[in-house]
């Protein structure tokens, strides 16, 4: 079904850094999105993704998981390889 997520080199995790208890952990890349929440699986917290947080670590999220779905990171590595659409 998810042709497009079937790059055998994609990573389909993003890093997350918690603000209250500054551990990172691996959240799956489609739930990286606008209005999910996850919980900290360190401190119980619940983290809200959403472009307009002030959280820097939702942020970074954010953009790590916008830039892999855009093959951003394939792109660099293969610059002669165009990604059009
Ligand atoms: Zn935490």
């Amino acid at each position: 079904m998810d042709k497009l997520l079937a790059a055998p080199k994609m990573p389909d995790k993003v890093r997350v850094m918690c603000v209250k208890c500054q551990t990172p952990f691996r959240e799956k890349i489609k739930n990286i999105r606008e209005g999910v929440q996850v919980q900290c699986p360190n401190c119980n917290r619940l983290i809200t993704f959403s472009t307009d947080s002030a959280d820097p670590g939702v942020q970074r999220a954010m953009t790590d998981a916008r830039r892999i779905k855009n093959g951003m990171m394939l792109s660099i590595n293969r610059p002669d390889q165009s990604f059009v659409g």
